[in-house]
């Protein structure tokens, strides 16, 4: 097997070994990808991965019982049990929303739950690998004293923990005031340096990509394509828990674009070993406020123009200037793919529509289900799709927002709290009143 190595995405022919400390194209500044040795994975029959990954399904031991390291040869082949730093990511559930599809017109609608997880976000898929494999990289010399990445609450998390686990010292770059106070704690607990800075998440990105400039700091985020390799296993484990089928309509949140990349690419390397026929369609989901992709896509081009991104309740995808805007506008030509955006009320009912049925979305996820409402009604998506929503972080770190959507009592679905005196009667009044249409 020939190892796997770094090339350049805009296919300029250049090509670097893992143990490169490198996240542009040093030819021509496109973005890297990893390319493994497919010819070889391909050998191994669609039938016999089918068997071998429902195999390791059924294993509870790490790291082969985590949802990504059970498919360690597509990830990083070279990796050894030793090497690999897993807290038990991926298998994430998908939880089934009847009354939504019903309400859509839609015959399946799922949400595919991965924040349900070690940090409470979809970034610890791509976290474990990019880990694991600075761990790699120490033990073969390469003199790296910490990892650090630019973060809109959920990165900074996955990475503070995976470090605290490989006992590599992190560094995190975060916007002041811009992260809720559950996702800035959890970096304070696992022991990274937490740079609390003036600026937006923009602007910590402009600032980590000048600091790590000089190696010895690696670069953890998702333009460094290490975190795409594991990100991209959503797609298969995805796939495999439809049986190995295609929903009709995948859709993600939106902000740095690197997850929608990493998405499409899973399908098609499905696709590429045989495990799959055809692709789904993709829509990518944004906040109106953090919009420059679907601003684009509703001008008919797939040019860049950064936008300053306003505040949303969906500080996760308040980004302006997404750094894997080619990445992702290739997967959406490839999956007749749509971009939409979504209201700040849009994406909390939609959020707390979904959590009547037993979720507890983020508002990212929030927004996710609002363009999908948004799809179905116009018509977009076919009546009797089926649909998959990819809901990317856990409600419990964005206590504020579901907090404020009941307390308002105005809104849709809101549900506040019945103030009563601590009286037996009293109650069964209002539980006469209250539970009588049931
Ligand atoms: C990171 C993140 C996203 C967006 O992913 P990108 O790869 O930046 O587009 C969406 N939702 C949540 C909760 C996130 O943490």
């Amino acid at each position: 097997m020939r190892p796997s190595r770094f090339t350049c995405s805009v296919g300029c022919g250049g090509a670097w070994p893992l143990t490169e400390v490198i996240y542009r194209c040093s030819r021509c500044g496109g973005l890297l990808e990893v390319a493994h040795d497919l010819a070889s994975l391909g050998q191994v029959s669609a039938r016999e991965w089918k068997a071998r990954f429902a195999e390791r399904s059924a294993r509870a031991r790490l790291p082969e019982g985590s949802g990504i390291w059970g498919k360690r040869e597509w990830v990083m082949p070279h990796l050894e049990d030793g090497d690999i730093v897993s807290l038990g990511e991926g298998w994430n559930p998908l939880l089934p929303l009847p009354g939504m599809a019903q309400r859509l017109g839609l015959s399946r609608l799922e949400l595919k739950q991965c924040g349900v997880s070690p940090t409470g976000s979809f970034k610890d898929l791509g976290m474990t690998v990019l880990v694991s494999q600075v761990r790699w990289m120490r033990r073969q010399g390469v003199p790296l004293r910490a990892v650090a990445c630019a973060s809109t609450g959920d990165t900074s998390a996955a990475l503070a923990a995976y470090a605290a686990a490989a006992g590599i010292p992190s560094v995190v770059f975060l916007p002041q005031g811009r992260i809720s106070p559950a996702q800035l704690v959890q970096p304070l607990a696992n022991g990274s340096l937490v740079l609390s800075l003036d600026t937006d998440f923009d602007g910590c990105m402009r600032l980590v990509r000048e600091v790590t400039a000089d190696a010895g700091l690696y670069l953890a985020n998702s333009m460094n394509p290490l975190r795409l390799e594991g990100q991209k296993i959503l797609a298969v484990e995805l796939c495999q828990q439809w049986d190995w089928e295609v929903p009709d309509w995948v859709v993600i949140p939106g902000g740095n674009l690197g997850n929608a990349s990493a998405l499409g690419m899973g399908f098609e390397l499905l696709l590429r070993l045989g495990l799959i026929d055809r692709r789904p369609r993709i829509a990518v989901a944004q906040a109106e406020r953090a919009n420059p992709l679907a601003r684009a896509y509703r001008g008919g081009t797939w040019e860049k123009h950064a936008v300053v991104a306003g505040e949303t309740l969906a500080s996760a995808i308040q980004i302006g200037d997404p750094v894997s805007w080619p990445r992702a506008v290739r997967v959406l030509q490839a999956f007749n793919g749509v971009v939409d955006d979504a209201s700040e009320a849009e994406l909390s009912d939609a959020a707390a529509e979904a959590d009547r049925e037993g979720a507890f979305a983020c508002p990212h996820t929030g927004v996710a289900l609002a363009v999908t409402a948004r799809l179905a009604r116009s018509g977009v998506m076919g009546g009797g799709s089926r649909v998959v929503v990819i809901s990317t972080a856990h409600g419990l770190k964005f206590p504020a927002f579901k907090a404020g959507y009941h307390a308002t009592g105005g809104a849709p679905w809101a549900n506040p709290p019945q103030l009563l005196p601590a009286d037996a009667g009293a109650i069964k009044a209002v539980l006469d009143q209250r539970l009588a249409a049931a």
